[in-house]
C-alpha cells in the first residue's frame, strides 16, 4: 500500500495542470492513476491534424509554457499565437511527467491503471489490484468526461458495405474516395472539413450533414497579451456593451456576430448549438464553399444508397466515405460540488478555460482552508450545449470575475498566471496609454450593466 498526500484520477490536461500547480504551491506529494500509457488523456487518442483551437499560449500546466508564443505567418491561423498539435500536446505532458513531476520525488505515477474506487487501483497489464490512501484528497480529475471519435460508439446504425471512418483513419482511406461525407456539425466536423478543403478535396464533392448549427467564437478575439489588447480586452467591451443593448436573444447573437465576437458558417441559419469552439475567420470562409449541407437532424442510419435522418432522408453515394465526427468532446455530468470533503471534483470554473479552472482550483485548496469559502470561488459551471448556454456561461463568468475580485491577492494571481487567458491583462496596467484606458473604462461602465441584463434574460429563458 502506498500513501500518498493527494491520490488524482486522470493524468489529461486537468489531472496534470492540478497535480503542476500543488507542486508549485505545496510540499505535498501526489499519485496519478490513469488508463492511458502517457499522459495527456485524449490527445493520446486525437487524429492526426488535430490542433489545439486556443492559442498554445494559455493551454496546459501554469509551470511550463506550450510552444514557443510564435504567432503562424501561413495558413490559416496566419497572424495569431500558434495553435499546438496533438502531438505536441502529448510530447508536452509527456516531458512534463519525464522532466518535472517524476524528478521531485514527489510523484507516484501509476499509468495503464484503472481507478476502481476505495483507493484500489489495477493494473491493465498484470491484473494486480493495489490500494493508495491519501492523507488529504482525492482529486477526480475525470469529470470532463472526454470523448473523442476514435474511443466513441455512434448512435446511429451503419448497414453493411458502407465505409464509416474517424478523422484517425482520414488521411489513409480518403484518396481511395470521390465522395465525403462528414458527420456532425461541432469542431472536429470543421476540422475535416478544413483538413479536407486543404488537401485538395472539391468542394462540390464534399457532402455535410449538420444536425444543429453552432456560433463559434472568432479566434481573434481571444488572442493574449499586450500586442493584442485593444482586440481581446476591446472585444471584451464589445461583447459587454453588446450585451446591454440587447433587446431579446435573437438580437444579442446577432449583435455579437456584428461586432466580431461570434462566427456561424451560414449567415442563413439561426444556430442552436454552442460549445466553446474557437476558429478564425479563414476557416469559415473555406467551410462556406461546401455547398451540400444537410440539415434535417441527426442521423439514424446509413444506408449505401440513402441516408435517414431525424426528419427525413437523402440519397447517398454507394462508394461515399463516411466521417463520423459525432464524438460529444467533453461534458455530460451534473456538476457538484467542487470541495466536498475529502474529495475534489475539478470542473469547469471559467468558461472555456478547463486548465485555467483546474490550476485555479488546486491554488484555492493550496491556500485557503473554510470549504464553504472554496466552494463560493470555486462555483462549477456546465460546459455549454444550446446556444443559450453562452448566455449562462458569460453570466457566471461575470459573476465569478467580480467575486474573484474582491480579494486583491487573488485578482493579482488571475491576472498574472499564464492560463488565464485573454483580456485577463486588462486587469493590470500591462497595455498603457490613452486607448487602454478608454477600453478599461468601458469595461468598467458595460460590466455590471451586462451583467444585470444577462441576469434579467436568463431568469426568463428559465
Ligand atoms: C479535439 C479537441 C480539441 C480541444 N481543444 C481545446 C483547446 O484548444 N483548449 C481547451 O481549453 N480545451 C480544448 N479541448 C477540451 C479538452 O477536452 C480539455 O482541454 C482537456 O484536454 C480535457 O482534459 P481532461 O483531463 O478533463 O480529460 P481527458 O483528456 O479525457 O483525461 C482524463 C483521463 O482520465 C483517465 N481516466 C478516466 N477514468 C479513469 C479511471 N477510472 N481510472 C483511470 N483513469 C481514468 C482517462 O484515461 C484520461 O486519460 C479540446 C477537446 C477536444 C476533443
Amino acid at each position: 500500500m502506498l500513501t500518498t498526500d493527494y491520490l488524482i484520477i486522470g493524468s489529461g490536461a486537468v489531472g496534470m495542470t492540478f497535480a503542476d500547480q500543488l507542486l508549485t504551491e505545496t510540499d505535498a506529494e501526489v499519485a496519478i492513476v490513469d488508463r492511458h500509457h502517457m499522459p495527456g488523456g485524449h490527445w493520446n487518442d486525437a487524429y492526426s491534424f488535430v490542433r489545439l483551437h486556443q492559442p498554445s499560449a494559455f493551454y496546459g500546466v501554469g509551470s511550463r509554457p506550450l510552444g514557443s508564443n510564435r504567432i503562424d505567418e501561413t495558413g490559416f491561423n496566419k497572424g495569431y499565437y500558434e495553435l499546438a498539435s496533438g502531438a505536441e500536446v502529448t510530447s508536452y505532458f509527456e516531458r512534463l511527467m519525464r522532466e518535472r513531476f517524476l524528478p521531485s520525488g514527489r510523484v507516484h505515477y501509476f499509468p495503464m491503471c484503472d481507478y476502481l474506487g476505495d483507493g484500489k487501483v489495477r493494473s491493465h497489464l498484470s491484473g494486480a489490484v493495489h490500494e493508495i490512501a491519501f492523507r488529504k484528497k482525492l482529486v477526480d480529475a475525470t469529470y470532463f468526461n472526454t470523448t473523442v471519435p476514435s474511443t466513441h460508439t455512434p448512435s446511429f446504425e451503419v448497414a453493411e458495405g458502407v465505409k464509416l471512418v474517424t478523422p484517425n483513419a482520414l488521411p489513409r482511406t480518403a484518396p481511395d474516395h470521390e465522395d465525403h461525407v462528414i458527420l456532425g456539425g461541432g469542431k472536429t466536423a470543421m476540422d475535416v472539413g478544413v483538413w479536407l478543403l486543404q488537401m485538395g478535396a472539391r468542394p462540390e464533392k464534399i457532402r455535410w450533414i449538420v444536425p444543429r448549427d453552432c456560433w463559434v467564437i472568432n479566434r481573434d478575439t481571444t488572442q493574449p497579451g499586450e500586442a493584442f489588447f485593444q482586440r481581446s480586452a476591446g472585444g471584451q467591451a464589445d461583447l459587454f456593451e453588446s450585451v446591454v443593448q440587447a433587446t431579446s436573444v435573437t438580437d444579442l447573437f446577432e449583435r455579437l456576430e456584428g461586432v466580431g465576437q461570434l462566427l456561424r458558417i451560414d449567415r442563413t441559419v439561426q444556430p442552436t448549438m454552442y460549445r466553446g469552439a474557437t476558429i478564425s475567420v479563414a476557416e469559415v470562409e473555406m467551410l462556406r464553399t461546401i455547398k451540400d449541407v444537410v440539415r434535417q437532424g441527426y442521423v439514424r442510419r446509413i444506408e449505401r444508397d440513402r441516408i435517414l435522418l431525424e426528419r427525413g432522408e437523402v440519397a447517398g453515394a454507394p462508394d461515399a466515405l463516411y466521417i463520423d465526427c459525432t464524438a460529444r468532446a467533453v461534458g455530460g455530468r451534473p456538476n457538484v460540488p467542487v470541495f466536498e470533503g475529502d474529495r475534489i471534483t475539478v470542473q469547469m470554473i471559467r468558461a472555456g478555460l478547463i486548465c485555467f479552472s483546474s490550476a485555479f482550483t488546486a491554488h484555492i485548496e493550496a491556500t485557503h482552508d473554510d470549504e464553504a469559502a472554496k466552494n463560493d470561488l470555486c462555483l462549477p459551471m456546465q460546459v455549454g450545449s444550446s446556444h443559450l448556454d453562452w448566455l449562462r456561461l458569460t453570466l457566471a463568468d461575470l459573476r465569478s470575475g467580480r467575486r474573484w475580485g474582491v480579494d486583491k491577492a487573488l485578482r493579482r494571481w488571475v491576472s498574472e498566471h499564464r492560463l488565464s487567458g485573454a483580456g485577463a491583462g486588462a486587469q493590470d496596467a500591462s497595455a498603457h496609454g490613452p486607448e487602454a484606458d478608454r477600453i478599461r473604462e468601458r469595461l468598467r461602465e458595460a460590466r455590471p450593466k451586462a451583467e444585470a441584463n444577462l441576469a434579467r434574460m436568463v431568469a426568463e429563458l428559465g
